[in-house]
């Protein structure tokens, strides 16, 4: 629309450094190749631009409509102007803006008073709109639509690591949980006074996941290495009367190895920091956990006050969800026993891998797994191959034996996480099968890692970044089916609206000839190795019909690169099939799971039993069979009681689990909170415009906008508009036309005072349609008459 470029008008020049500025059109003429327009920046600077709608500077909103709560609602819908949206908003302190149905949340980083007894209140039983945005009126929709009809909710949670995820979906779930307590205290971290047993287990799950699956990282000091979708269930009253938790993919690596500035998972400090020193001397453990290999690869050697505080709420937890200190104690144990192992001291002779038979820390860590030491010492500088006639045993290098040393510590740690999650889903099915009975429907809440792109990505970024195209997927399906709706039920006419499909990225991850089965096939060969693996991606993937999503890197040759639906990401291919495969050796799994500790075998019994999800008696939650499952806990792929049976991949169990988390949430209603994080350094109230930029397209935002507002970005509701521009007719017959409730009439007078052609606007059932900009111009009217 190249009308709405006149003298005066406001627009934005793209901006290497801060993305986009705003500007003013000072003259604007004709000219032979369009419109030529000399624009003045706020310094005072000007530029001569020519060109057409395509081409000239992006336009900008009238400054009332700038800052609106909801973007869908701007008269104009270009990236700078929702950035700007955005930001204005954030430097006025409201972190939380609607963008059609999805609440987009910036991160504060600092506590913001949002979240007192009297907010929750203020929320409760509202629509969404009447209010300012928030993750409240979200949770609020979700409880309303479910006791609507009693239809299954998700709220799906996005971001990048340190966006807020985590946080808001603590938020959320408290709402939910407690919406009509009032001595609701979401300040503190503290439990709910007065909240029901079941409520106070659901806040007890936070604290123990975050001990065992979140770390410090580069990114976020408490960043969650891990998926989760928690369901509240609720009975036909709509009270809570259980929960069930269903975790994906922990990150494994981080175990035995830390990059700089890195940490391990929370609890191996918050143990050294906050258990009793008699305890720790009986562990072999130390305040100082410097000396552990498995600790101290990060830089790290302090201890951290706040481990002390963590340590003690996460016991608190643990005792409520009905793990007493006797067990406790065998938990503690069996964390002290994996820091051990990586301390055995593996030595290389000539060319052969080496641990003395008297290793301090093998006796220690053996005498916790109740393992014998001669064997597990045998069985990690050795190794059996068993062919058709005979076994022969060879000898390992010193770097294969300190790997089997590791896989063993991140397989026992995997066993405990899902023991953990398996005996936390005990606990809020009701002690009594409380919720097997009663429970009639749910409101999930999904926190799952976002879209991950680093100098270089592997195996765990693959997996991430494939999980979150396939919930990319979900959301434009949900937004294109959402405005269509509109459509139809305002009876416009429409157009089909074309939109970037991301089916061929996904097509080319999960397919039958695609990359996770030919990680499997190339996995599950004896020989195979990371460079055969690539060799196979390239001979069968880089093909013209994968021109757009698979490529080959020009100047590696170890990895290969997928075009994602948010940014083409390059993985080295190094690692890959290890990470895949994911095993520890036969002759090891024996030793564990006849280990003369009682304990370590219960955890071992559940996980792999619970992996191969045939045994239906030792899951209490599966006997809540009204509720649809997202999925088993996926962690633990080393299976193998019988070499017969193809031991699951990881790369295998993330995909079937995660077929069954869309398959669930294509039956449950959708909410979506999109996290963004305003700048790297975790400061408060800076905002990058052009991180945020990235952040707003890899999250598919902008490309929905786009959707859900083709044609008619600008809905209003015959009353809304007519309330706001009925000052433009008559002095007289707007206020009696309102008294009169005439609001579709106001509209007609309306746009007809201000000449908006035909051809731009549709009027619908209940509301009114505009093109591009009509908004823009109306609005300016309306402020040079007031
Ligand atoms: P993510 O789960 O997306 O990686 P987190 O939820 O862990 O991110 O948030 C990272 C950090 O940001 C938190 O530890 C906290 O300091 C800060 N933060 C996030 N959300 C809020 C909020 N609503 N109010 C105040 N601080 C927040
Ligand atoms: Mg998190």
């Amino acid at each position: 629309m190249t009308t709405a470029y006149s003298v005066g008008a406001r627009v934005f020049l793209e901006d290497p450094e801060h993305g986009w500025i705003p500007a003013e059109i000072s003259s604007c003429k004709a000219s032979a190749d369009g419109l030529t327009l000399v624009v003045t920046n706020e310094g005072g600077q000007q530029t001569t631009v020519t060109g057409n709608a395509s081409t000239l500077p992006p336009l900008r909103n009238p400054p009332l409509l700038e800052a609106a709560d909801d973007l869908a609602t701007l008269s104009i819908l270009n990236e700078p102007s929702i950035l700007h949206g955005v930001q204005s908003r954030y430097t006025e302190r409201k972190i939380y803006t609607f963008s059609g149905s999805v609440l987009l949340a910036v991160n504060p980083f600092e506590p913001v008073p949002l979240y007192t007894p009297e907010i929750v209140k203020s929320y409760i039983g509202r629509r969404r709109g009447e209010l300012e945005p928030h993750l409240f009126a979200i949770a609020e929709d979700a409880f309303a639509a479910m006791s609507l009809d009693g239809h299954g909710q998700t709220i799906i949670v996005s971001g990048e690591s340190g966006a807020g995820k985590t946080e808001s979906a603590k938020l959320v779930m408290r709402y939910i949980a407690a919406p009509k307590t009032p001595t609701l205290n979401l300040d503190k971290n503290s439990f709910i006074e007065g909240a029901s047993l079941v409520e106070q287990q659901i806040q007890a799950t936070n604290p123990i996941l975050e001990a065992f699956g979140n770390a410090k990282t580069t990114r976020n000091d408490n960043s969650s290495r891990f998926g989760k979708y928690i369901q509240l269930l609720f009975d036909t009253n709509r009270h809570i009367v259980g929960a069930r938790v269903r975790t994906y993919l922990l990150e494994r690596s981080r175990l035995t190895y830390q990059a700089q500035t890195e940490r391990n998972y929370h609890i191996f400090y918050q143990i050294c920091a906050g258990l009793r020193s008699e305890t720790l001397e009986e562990l072999g453990l130390e305040a100082d956990y410097s000396k552990f290999h498995y600790l101290n690869q990060g830089g790290f050697s302090t201890v951290d006050e706040s481990d002390r505080d963590k340590f003690h709420a996460m016991q608190t937890a643990l005792r409520i969800i009905g793990i007493d200190e006797d067990r406790q104690q065998s938990i503690f144990q069996l964390l002290a026993a994996l820091l051990h192992l990586g301390d055995i001291n593996v030595t290389q002779t000539r060319s052969d891998a080496a641990i003395e038979e008297d290793d301090p820390s093998m006796a220690r860590a053996m005498e916790f797994l109740g393992v014998d030491p001669v064997n597990f010492r045998k069985w990690t500088v050795k190794k059996q191959i068993t062919t058709r006639s005979e076994k022969i045993v060879t000898n390992l290098t010193a770097p294969q034996a300190v790997q089997v040393r590791d896989s063993i510590t991140r397989f026992v740690y995997a066993c405990l996480f899902e023991w953990l999650v398996f005996s936390i889903n005990e606990s809020l099915a009701g002690r009594y099968g409380d919720a097997a009975t009663r429970a009639e429907t749910y409101i999930g809440v999904l926190d799952i890692y976002g879209f991950e792109h680093f100098d270089k990505n592997s195996f765990e970024q693959f997996c991430i970044n494939y999980a979150n195209e396939k919930l990319q997927h979900e959301f434009n399906t949900y937004v294109f089916k959402l405005s269509q709706d509109e459509y139809k039920a305002e009876k416009i006419s429409w157009t089909l609206i074309e939109f970037e499909d991301n089916q061929s990225a996904i097509d080319l991850m999960e397919g039958k000839i695609g990359i996770l089965s030919l990680l499997d096939e190339e996995s599950r060969l004896p020989l195979g190795t990371d460079a055969s693996f690539l060799q196979k991606l390239n001979a069968q993937l880089d093909k013209p019909a994968n021109k757009a999503v698979y490529k080959m890197p020009k100047f590696a040759n170890s990895a290969f690169t997928v075009a994602h639906y948010a940014l083409d990401v390059t993985y080295q291919v190094d690692g890959f099939l290890e990470k895949n495969r994911d095993t520890v050796p036969e002759e090891h799994l024996a030793l564990l799971t006849s280990s003369s500790n009682p304990f370590l075998r219960e955890v071992l019994d559940v996980a792999l039993q619970h992996r191969e999800g045939g045994d239906e008696t030792h899951a209490a939650d599966s006997s809540i069979s009204k509720i649809p499952d997202p999925g088993r806990t996926s962690l633990v792929a080393t299976t193998a009681r019988s070499t017969a049976v193809k031991k699951p991949t990881l790369g295998s169990i993330f995909k079937s689990s995660l077929g069954t988390l869309m398959e669930m949430l294509r039956m449950t209603q959708v909410h979506y909170i999109r996290c963004i994080k305003p700048n790297q350094h975790k400061k408060a109230w800076e905002f990058s415009s052009l991180l945020v930029l990235a952040q707003l397209r890899a999250s598919g935002v902008l490309e929905t906008i786009r959707i859900s507002t083709a044609g008619y970005p600008s809905r209003w509701k015959f009353e809304d508009f007519a309330r706001r521009y009925h000052m433009l007719i008559n002095w007289r017959e707007g206020p009696s036309l309102i008294k009169r409730e005439q609001y579709k009439r106001i509209c007609v007078l309306v746009l007809l005072k201000a000449k908006v052609d035909k051809s731009q606007h549709q009027f619908g059932e209940t509301k009114l349609f505009l093109r591009t900009g009509v908004l823009a111009n109306i609005e300016t009217s309306r402020s040079d008459k007031l």
